[in-house]
């Protein structure tokens, strides 16, 4: 049995931690907070199969704010709608998944101490940096950084909700450039709003277009956080007697197209909880069971980030024609584009080029 250091109490942190104890080790966690969950950084929405793959570590049921059916995007202006019959995501509260995972981790053993905010001195040489994007760990053992990051201005709004389980996406690299900008509902009466752009634009002019597109009269004042939308070209390193793995944000293990990060950072986690003590091998199971799917998301990401207005607009037109927008209804995966590309794509594609649809 080693002693494993985690550093970072998010939900990378705590999985990473829950999964080394299951897999034998003892586990120090520290974070700097005082509380798990805070700042809250993060609107909350996970996919239900994405929120199924944590089953072993939380209950998400518990968490549940509000069932999502699907979203309305908008291709700079051109608006296409993905609907599914059930909830195909939740929105769920953060801060109490947060505070689960925690307390899971210390009812199985790990010691967990608040308030301790990691520089340079390690409790252990096998450390998990699981301390989001601005990783003190990886700053420290000189990994390579993360390329590409988003800007984020986010704040809860009264908003009366026509459809409070559809969220809405926008598109447009004029008013939102490198990322977009979303509307979640939390009830009927409250949403999130968010924008994000690729640095080194700013985000508080693209907070104002989002308010005055929505006539928003009188906004509150925003909360602004970085997201990494790359992961680094290393997340593991044994170096002069150190076993060093990153998990979650601090690897940059997210999702391109949305900055979705719990999900795939979660599972990653897992497996660094797991492969602690063999960097090499963490390297190289989780790029390869979460590889492909994250070099989708940064394709289609690149794709979209790089189109102008109107090209962006022509495109949705495309997915409309081709109803390339039910065909994601029925077959559409938020996390896993890698499981979109059947035989079934093909035959609609097919049909509806040859119009028998
Ligand atoms: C505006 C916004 C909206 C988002 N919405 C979603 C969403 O809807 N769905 C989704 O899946 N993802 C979303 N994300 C991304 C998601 O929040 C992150 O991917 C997720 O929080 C990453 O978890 P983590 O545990 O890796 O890092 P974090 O949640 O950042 O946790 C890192 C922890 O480490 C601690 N820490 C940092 N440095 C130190 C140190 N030196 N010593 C000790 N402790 C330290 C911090 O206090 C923090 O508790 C969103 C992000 C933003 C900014």
């Amino acid at each position: 049995m080693a002693l494993i250091h985690v550093v970072g109490g998010g939900p990378a942190g705590s999985i990473a931690a829950i999964s080394a104890l299951r897999s034998g080790h003892g586990v120090v966690l520290s974070e700097e907070h005082n509380v798990a969950g805070l700042p809250r950084n993060c609107s909350g929405l996970f996919s239900r199969d994405g929120l199924g793959t944590l089953s072993p570590f939380i209950d998400y049921r518990r968490h549940v704010v509000n069932p999502i059916r699907g979203a309305r995007i908008s291709f700079a202006g051109t608006g296409i709608t993905v609907r599914r019959k059930d909830a195909v995501a939740f929105v769920c509260d953060r801060a109490g998944m947060d505070r689960e995972l925690a307390s899971r981790a210390e009812a199985e053993g790990a010691q967990i101490r608040y308030g301790e905010r990691i520089r340079s001195s390690f409790h252990s040489r096998n450390i998990i940096g699981a301390d989001g994007p601005l990783s003190a760990v990886a700053r420290h053992f000189g990994f390579p950084a993360i390329r590409q990051h988003v800007a984020t201005l986010q704040a809860r709004v009264p908003y009366e909700s026509e459809e409070p389980d559809m969220i809405e996406m926008h598109l447009s690299g004029e008013r939102f450039p490198g990322f977009f900008a979303w509307v979640i509902p939390q009830n009927a009466h409250t949403a999130e709003f968010g924008v994000g752009v690729e640095l080194p634009n700013r985000p508080a002019a693209a907070w104002n277009r989002l308010m005055r597109m929505k006539g928003i009269a009188a906004p509150p004042k925003p909360c602004g956080f970085v997201i990494p939308i790359l992961p680094r070209s290393k997340t593991a390193v044994r170096k002069n007697g150190f076993n060093v793995v990153l998990a979650g944000d601090a690897a940059g293990q997210v999702k391109s197209t949305t900055g979705g990060g719990v999900i795939f950072g979660g599972n990653c986690a897992a497996l660094a909880g797991k492969y602690a003590l063999s960097p090499a091998r963490y390297e190289f199971e989780w790029r390869a069971k979460f590889g492909p799917d994250l070099a989708m998301h940064r394709a289609i990401h690149r794709f979209i980030s790089s189109r102008s207005d109107p090209e962006l607009s022509s495109i949705g037109r495309r997915i409309k024609k081709l109803n390339i927008d039910s065909y994601l209804s029925h077959h559409g995966h938020m996390d896993r584009p890698t499981k979109m590309l059947r035989p079934q794509l093909l035959a609609h594609m097919l049909k509806n080029i040859a119009g028998i649809a």
